[in-house]
């Protein structure tokens, strides 16, 4: 018999060949992108095995568009893109609302989606799951990008990469037809045509005349106010946005996934202030926020009055990355561009030791006004109604968070919202997660099992019970891979509360209410985890220690008074007036 060892190397030996799943795997790996959450399925598949064969971690999802919402907030949490990998046609569509959503919030996020032939869909011959993907993402997300050949895959990525982090970041879409997998090459040339991006969210240094005139602005207000959103929790200069409101000694107010880049009980935060800064605030710095309808559009009455007299004396200072965000809305007396490290940096060189703070008269009125409200709050969260409400169901989500301020909430829901967001204090950066510029339902498990997965930090999920059922059935995900996340329904009976009627007098119940005494908590023993029913405030933390002590998937049925929510919560304004 012939020594194996000894035999001669044949030219397939010496040409190793490599083919189109190795080289996306590949291209993602060389750029430091080590997770991918997703669905397997028709052609991707063998591309989820592979990446996890090869050592990155594949977190496998039940519906795209939650394992698209996990790879947004992975790209908002650690500044890389985080990626979602879907099937073609349906399970693309249902990636594609998360990547909007990701665009939307300026999150940097890759959509990855195996598409049909090119060939028979651009004939509409009736291929298997046959759709123009390409051309739908278009205008949906900040940049879409077809691979024909495996030896573009480097150039494909790389695009998308930096198509997702440079500037102001969004969501982008690469698609990948099912035949480019199996194209083969060799391994040599392969690795040769994959590109390790440079600098993919390059610096933007403002000029100087802009910070300049952003500074004397500054200088000559008599109420200056600082405004931070979730744009200054992405940038990751938190120690710079601290001093310079320390510095300059300038209120500000954190817009709700900015909370925690100070603290919330920052003797500065003008948060249990804000319907009184808004509009009594002459010069108002924002940082990473836009003028939305999030802020009124910068106009009308939270801004000063009816008369655009009022709102229009205001001046604005604003820091953004991209330019033409400048004059949205109102006008922007001093735009500042670049990013937001570069550009606060830029504004604490030209604050030296003698700048004046603002006058007491400012920050003694806001003082004030905070201890007011602090103190009418306190009072609120101290009763202990029966059935819970959302304050003494929230005052116990207060405290939890406050003993353990590394926990990373997620919120959704109306009045679950609402409530959590001006009940519970966050103490440190990008920990709150929320549903963002659109108000968006759904965002929660996707959101909570990547914010386990990427930080590896405990999660609270305080959910609406209507909120929950958009992605509720992840719960299996959690327990799969046994994160550390403790998720918390106030549960109501409905959409905004369970006591609507039909107004037909029909056996139907009224559109926005739901099984009355539903036990969510049943859900989650189905696949192993810890499901508690809470009715009181004492069984609620109870819990939520337990949770957090133990690290196990926990989901607690929180039940409150039916009749507790509002109709859309704090936004009822915006429902169409009946007549
Ligand atoms: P919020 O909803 O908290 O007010 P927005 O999403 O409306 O925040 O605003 C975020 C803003 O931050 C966007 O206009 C975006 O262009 C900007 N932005 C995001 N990242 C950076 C960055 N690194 N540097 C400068 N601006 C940024």
């Amino acid at each position: 018999m012939q020594d194996q060892s000894s035999k001669p190397a044949t030219t397939e030996d010496s040409q190793k060949m490599t083919d189109g799943f190795h080289l996306v795997i590949d291209a993602l790996k060389l750029n430091g992108i080590d997770t991918i959450f997703g669905l397997p399925g028709i052609p991707i598949t063998d591309l989820t095995r592979m990446a996890q064969g090869e050592g990155m971690r594949v977190i496998s999802f039940r519906h795209e568009q939650n394992a698209g919402n996990a790879a947004a907030i992975a790209g908002f949490l650690t500044q890389k893109p985080g990626i979602c990998l879907t099937v073609s046609a349906p399970g693309f569509l249902n990636g594609l609302t998360a990547l909007t959503n990701a665009t939307t919030n300026c999150f940097p996020m890759i959509l990855i989606s195996g598409s049909s032939e090119r060939e028979i869909v651009d004939l509409q011959q009736g291929d298997y799951e046959e759709m123009d993907q390409l051309a739908i993402a278009k205008p949906l997300c900040k940049a879409a990008f077809r691979v024909l050949h495996a030896e573009d895959i480097g150039v494909g990525v790389a695009r998308a990469i930096r198509a997702a982090l440079s500037g102001r970041p969004g969501g982008v879409y690469l698609d990948l037809p099912a035949k480019l997998f199996a194209q083969s090459m060799e391994a040599e040339v392969g690795k040769k045509s994959l590109i390790k991006v440079v600098d993919p969210a390059p610096r933007q240094i403002p000029a100087p005349d802009a910070v300049k005139r952003a500074l004397d602005l500054l200088k000559g207000a008599k109420r200056p106010l600082i405004l931070l959103g979730k744009g200054a929790a992405y940038a990751q200069a938190d120690a710079d946005i601290r001093a310079l409101v320390e510095k300059t000694g300038i209120p500000y107010l954190p817009m709700s996934m900015a909370k925690g880049l100070l603290p919330d009980t920052h003797e500065l935060s003008a948060s249990a202030a804000r319907s009184y800064v808004l509009p009594e605030a002459d010069v108002v710095l924002l940082i990473g926020a836009r003028l939305n309808w999030l802020l009124s559009q910068g106009k009308g009455k939270t801004w000063g009055g009816k008369n655009p007299k009022d709102w229009a004396a205001k001046s604005f200072i604003q820091i953004d990355i991209s330019p033409t965000e400048i004059d949205s809305n109102v006008a922007i007396a001093a735009p500042v561009i670049g990013d937001i490290g570069s550009c606060v940096s830029a504004l604490l060189a030209g604050i030296g030791a003698n700048w004046a703070k603002p006058p007491v008269e400012w920050t003694g009125a806001i003082a004030e006004r905070k201890e007011k409200n602090i103190a009418k709050m306190a009072e609120t969260l101290a009763k202990d109604p029966s059935p819970m409400n959302f304050h003494s169901a929230l005052a116990v989500v207060r405290d939890i968070i406050k003993a353990n301020p590394e926990a990373i909430l997620v919120n959704e829901g109306a009045n679950a919202l609402d409530f959590t967001r001006s009940i519970v204090d966050m103490y440190q950066p990008r920990k709150r997660l929320d549903v963002g510029t659109w108000g968006i339902m759904g965002i929660g498990m996707g959101f909570a099992v990547a914010a386990a997965v990427v930080t590896g930090k405990p999660v609270i999920a305080v959910e609406g019970d209507s909120a929950f059922g958009f992605s509720g059935m992840e719960v299996e995900t959690i327990c799969r891979y046994k994160l550390p996340v403790c998720v918390v329904i106030l549960n109501n009976n409905g959409v905004y509360g369970g006591t609507d009627v039909n107004r037909s007098g029909g056996a139907d119940v009224a559109p926005t209410v739901f099984v009355k005494g539903a036990r969510y908590d049943k859900l989650i023993e189905a696949f192993g985890g810890v499901g508690v029913n809470a009715a009181t405030p004492a069984e609620l933390r109870r819990a939520m220690d337990e949770a957090i002590r133990s690290g196990k998937p926990t989901l607690i049925n929180a039940v409150i008074d039916e009749t507790a929510g509002t109709e859309s919560g704090r936004i009822t304004s915006l429902n169409p007036k009946k007549k």
